[in-house]
C-alpha cells in the first residue's frame, strides 16, 4: 500500500504538531509525533460569520491526523487556495491537497505577526550566497547546483543537463507589510528643519507635536524604515522603533542576499 491510498486516522499525539505554532516557530512541515518523519502540517480556518474557526493537524506520511475547534489569533488570515466548503472535520483531505503551500503560508504569517527577534535567521537567501550542490533529481548523482536568483531557485545537473526553475522563493523581510513608527523625543534646534522634512510635516506641526504629546511620530513600511533609520542616524538624532525592526531584522541593513 503507498502512502496515498493510507487511510487517515485520528491520533491523539498529533496535537503536538501545533507546538511550533503556539511558539511562534516557523518551521513547518514539523516532525509527525506518530512515525517520526518530517511530514506534519497544520492549517487553521476562521468562519465567514464568526471568529470561530476549525484546525486541522495530520501527517502526510503515516496520515495521522485530528480535527479540532479552534478560536483563530486576530492576525490569522484564510489562505484563498483552500476551499471553505470543502473543509471537513472527519479528514485533512482539502488541507492536504494543499500542503506546500500552506506550509509557506503558516511561516511566513508566524514570520510576520509572531516573532519580534532575529526572523533573519530563517532567511534561505543567506545559504545560497554561494551555489549549494546536492543530489541530481534526475540521475542521483551529487552534481546538481542550486542557486537562487531573485526569489527564482535555479536547480541545474552538470551530469545529465536536468533544469528546473521553481518561483517565490522570497526572504521573510520581503513579505513583511507591518507598521513601524519612529518616535523622536527630543531635537536640537537646528536640526528641526531636517526632522520635519523627514517626518514629512511641516515645522510647526513638529514643534506641536514635540511639545503637546511629547514626540513626534511616523509610520512606515519595513524598506522605507530602512531608509528612515540610515538618514535619522545621520542627523544624529535620538529615536525610537516600535516594533524594533533592528532586533526583528538584525541583518537587514546592509543586506545584500536579495
Ligand atoms: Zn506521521
Ligand atoms: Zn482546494
Ligand atoms: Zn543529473
Ligand atoms: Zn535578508
Amino acid at each position: 500500500m503507498s502512502d496515498n491510498e493510507k487511510e487517515w486516522h485520528d491520533s491523539d499525539k498529533i496535537v503536538q504538531v501545533f507546538g511550533a505554532f503556539v511558539e511562534g516557530k516557523p518551521e513547518y512541515p514539523v516532525i509527525c509525533p506518530e512515525c517520526g518523519e518530517k511530514d506534519a502540517h497544520i492549517y487553521l480556518n476562521r468562519n465567514v460569520d464568526s471568529s470561530l474557526g476549525g484546525a486541522w493537524a495530520w501527517c502526510g506520511k503515516c496520515h495521522s491526523y485530528g480535527h479540532y475547534s479552534y478560536i483563530a489569533p486576530k492576525w490569522w488570515g484564510n489562505l484563498a487556495e483552500v476551499d471553505q466548503k470543502k473543509l471537513c472535520g472527519a479528514n485533512p483531505e482539502e488541507p492536504a491537497r494543499h500542503e506546500a503551500t500552506i506550509d509557506n503560508y503558516v511561516n511566513e504569517q508566524l514570520m510576520r505577526y509572531c516573532m519580534s527577534e532575529n526572523v533573519c535567521r530563517y532567511c534561505l537567501h543567506k545559504n545560497y550566497k554561494n551555489p549549494q550542490i546536492g543530489k541530481c533529481l534526475k540521475c542521483g548523482k551529487e552534481t546538481m547546483m542550486a542557486t537562487l536568483d531573485g526569489p527564482c531557485m535555479i536547480l541545474s545537473c552538470s551530469n545529465c543537463g536536468f533544469e528546473i526553475v521553481g518561483a517565490s522563493f522570497f526572504p521573510p523581510c520581503h513579505n513583511d507589510d507591518l507598521d513601524y513608527t519612529f518616535s523622536v523625543k527630543d531635537v536640537d534646534k537646528v536640526k528641526k528643519v531636517k526632522l520635519a522634512k523627514l517626518f514629512n510635516i511641516n515645522v510647526m506641526d513638529l514643534i506641536k507635536a514635540l511639545r503637546e504629546d511629547g514626540h513626534a511620530q511616523k509610520a512606515v513600511k519595513l524598506f522605507e524604515a530602512e531608509e528612515l533609520y540610515a538618514q535619522l542616524k545621520d542627523l544624529e538624532v535620538e529615536f525610537e522603533i516600535t516594533p524594533d525592526f533592528t532586533e526583528k531584522y538584525p541583518d537587514l541593513i546592509g543586506c545584500k542576499a536579495f
